[in-house]
């Protein structure tokens, strides 16, 4: 069997934009850290970043560096994208348990899709995309290093 294989979009194709809130997230994501907005009062993780905490309305942030571990919460797989009909991508949000309550909607790279799975262990990895910035991205842990 010829395993389709997931991919990211081709970086040229992917684009950011950011501000204020968003900036040092896509700044560690440059330098292939991943890091996550932690309230500096109250201690609420926030992914994606946002000015004000929800919980206390503080916006004081650390931006703590994390493991890259992660968990598939949820996926889906996309077959095809305008203008790529070939491309297969398994979309995922990602438990961060680093970040307890905070996720990250991202793609898993490397993989078939078949073989997905909700709770399956992934690690970061970074996609080179538009404009010298880099995409977090997951890769399956090895099955030999799960548990
Ligand atoms: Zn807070």
């Amino acid at each position: 069997m010829s395993a389709v294989r997931a991919q990211a979009l081709p970086g040229d194709r992917v684009h950011i934009t950011t501000d204020s809130a968003t900036e040092p997230f896509w700044q560690a994501a440059k330098e292939r850290r991943l890091v996550a907005c932690e309230c500096a009062d109250c201690g609420h993780f926030r992914m994606p970043p946002t000015p004000f905490c929800p919980e206390c309305q503080s916006t004081a942030v650390d931006w703590v560096r994390l493991s890259g571990q992660g968990e598939v919460y949820s996926f889906t797989v996309i077959h095809g994208f305008p203008g790529l009909p070939d491309v297969t991508m398994v979309a995922a949000v990602v438990d961060l348990p680093d970040a307890p309550g905070a996720r990250l909607v991202s793609n898993i790279i490397d993989v078939d899709p078949a073989d997905v799975r909700i709770g399956m262990r992934l690690a970061v990895d970074f996609w080179p995309i538009a404009d010298g910035w880099q995409l977090p991205v997951f890769r399956a842990v090895e099955p030999a290093e799960q548990r």
